[in-house]
Parts: structure tokens; sequence; C-alpha cells
């Protein structure tokens, strides 16, 4: 019983008002296979790279107990590059560059030792591509989520609506579930969005939280209030990764079990931000994320007498 995550693994370079880096790793799955990696270390990843990418990050995958069969290395080919500029505020960027390069030709190959796959993670790709993992898959895992962004809704819209059709849990943050459902208010949009298929709904806020909900019920976390946001990139794929990743440890999807895993998510998410690109998710400890959690609680508990 294992954790396949899909997703790109890239080079990032990023802009924010902390500083500015060249090409350093990113890439959806890359967050979410690390945050996850926390959680259990029977994770498969499949994706795409070129031949530029380094082979000690995949190295570094297969240390933390992340299985790199289904990580193609296409030859003579680049690796998907983004890069983004941060605004003031940390919670508003602008994409300056999505270069595809490897995506464009990327056929993805399940290998047979992954299709023991019970928790699936369909991170940040081309729609027709995640489509084609679950497809692709002998049985359909106990629980498929999805994460996808504004990119996919712009260039991909039909596809994506047919992967979000077929989703249980999708992600997705509060700009991208106003644009998805064409509704400001976030209530309505969940409501619209719940209509398109999938069963859960978690809409991201950035610095403001997480809701997740279903047809019946909501829960909101909050984020931590952090003293140094450095850099946002990944916080989405590293809350992903440590949701699914608490979901397959316990291997139990209740409603109240998620509640728990959007706080090891947001929690994860909260380390994600505190460095350039995945600096910080590499150097977190048990205790570290041990106190962390308790900082949720503790944020949160309150006693109230109604009269
Ligand atoms: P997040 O900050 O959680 O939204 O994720 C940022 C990561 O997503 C970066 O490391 C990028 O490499 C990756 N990314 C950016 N745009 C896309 C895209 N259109 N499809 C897949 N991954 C992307």
């Amino acid at each position: 019983m294992s954790l396949l995550v899909v997703g790109t693994v890239a080079f990032d370079a990023i802009e924010t008002p902390f500083g500015k880096t060249d090409k350093i790793i990113g890439g959806a799955a890359t967050y979410a296979g690390l945050s996850a990696s926390f959680f259990t270390d029977n994770i498969n990843l499949v994706s795409v790279v070129g031949d530029d990418f380094p082979k000690e990050t995949i190295q570094g995958f297969n240390d933390r107990g992340i299985r790199t069969e289904g990580l193609q290395v296409l030859a003579g080919q680049k690796s998907f590059f983004w890069s983004g500029r941060y605004h003031n505020d940390m919670n508003t960027r602008d994409t300056l560059a999505t270069e595809l390069n490897v995506i464009l030709s990327f056929d993805p190959i399940i290998p047979d030792s992954y299709q023991d796959c019970e928790f699936l993670m369909l991170g940040n790709l081309m729609p027709s591509l995640q489509m084609k993992v679950l497809d692709r898959l002998q049985e359909r895992p106990k629980l498929v989520v999805m994460d996808t962004m504004n990119f996919w809704m712009e260039t991909a819209m039909e596809d994506l609506l047919k992967m979000i059709a077929r989703t249980d849990v999708l992600t997705i943050n509060d700009a991208e579930a106003r644009q998805l459902s064409g509704e400001y208010s976030l209530v309505k949009a969940a409501q619209k969005i719940l209509g398109m298929g999938p069963k859960y709904l978690i809409i991201k806020k950035g610095e403001h939280g997480a809701l997740l909900f279903n047809n019946e019920q909501v829960f909101f976390a909050p984020a931590l209030p952090l003293e140094d946001v450095f850099d946002p990139t990944g916080a989405g794929d590293t809350f992903a990764g440590g949701f699914i990743g608490h979901l397959a440890r316990t291997r139990d999807i209740s409603f109240d079990n998620m509640k728990r895993a959007i706080i090891f998510g947001s929690a994860m998410a909260s380390f994600c931000v505190e460095k350039f690109g995945t600096e910080r998710l590499l150097e977190i400890t048990n205790d570290e994320l041990e106190n962390r959690v308790q900082e949720f609680v503790d944020l949160v508990q309150f006693d109230i007498t109604l009269v």
C-alpha cells in the first residue's frame, strides 16, 4: 500500500521583497513528496525532468524514501521551468515565465511496482497528464487528491473540469476558487465547485489559513502568524503533501481525520515559507514538527460560556 505523488519536478527562479534566486530546485511534486516523506516512507514519484536536472537531487529524494523509478529523465531536453515575483504582501504573485519543456512530450508510465497505490496525490501538472496517471492505475486508489492552478484554467479548462470530476479532494487557493466558480463568496464558490464532482474541497488562503468543505460541513484552520516569511513558493504543495501524508500514514479518510491532516499540512507549509525553495523543508526535525503542531492547537484553543 503506497502513496503515489505526481506533478512537476522543476527549476524555479523566484523574486520576493527579501531577495532573488537563480534557478533553484522546485516543482509541485518536489514539495509535495518531500513534505509527505515526514509522514510515510512508502512514496512513489511519477514525473519528468530533462538531463539538465541534478542527479544529487534525485538521490536526495531516494535518501528520504521517495522511489523514483517513475521519474523519467529525457535526454537532450530541458526540465520544466517556472519563474515568479511576489508582491510586498507576499500573498499575491505574478508568474513571469512558465516553460513547459519536457512536460510537452511527457507520457507518464506507471511502473508495475507502483500499482499498489492506495493514496494518489495529483500535484499541479497538465490536467490531461493527471488524468492519464489515474487511467493507468489498475485499481482506483482509496483517495485521490488533486491540486491545480490558474495557468491550467486559462490553457486547459476542458480537461481540467474532466479531471476535477474524477477527484475526491480538490485543493486550490482562494483566487483560483473564485476564477473556477465565477463566484466572489468562497461559500458560494465551494458549493459550485463541489457540484463539479469532488467530494471535498480545500481552499488555501495563504497567511489566512485554509477551509475544508464537503456538502454538509466546513472546517477552518488558521495559518500560524510567523515572524519571517521569505518565500511562499511551494507552500501549497507542501501543505498538500503533509495533508495526504498524514492520511496515508493513518489510512483513515474520515472528515475528522482530514481536519487533523489540514493541521499537519499547515504546519509543514509554515516551515516551507521560512527560507527560499526547499531549504527549510529539508531541515525540519520531528521535535520541531511536534512543537509547531502544538502551536496550532494553542492558537485556536479557548474557553467560552454561552449565557
Ligand atoms: P505553489 O507555490 O505551491 O503554488 O507551487 C509552486 C511550484 O509549482 C513551483 O515550484 C513551480 O515549479 C510549480 N509550478 C508553477 N507553475 C506550474 C504549472 N503551471 N504546472 C505545474 N507546476 C507549476
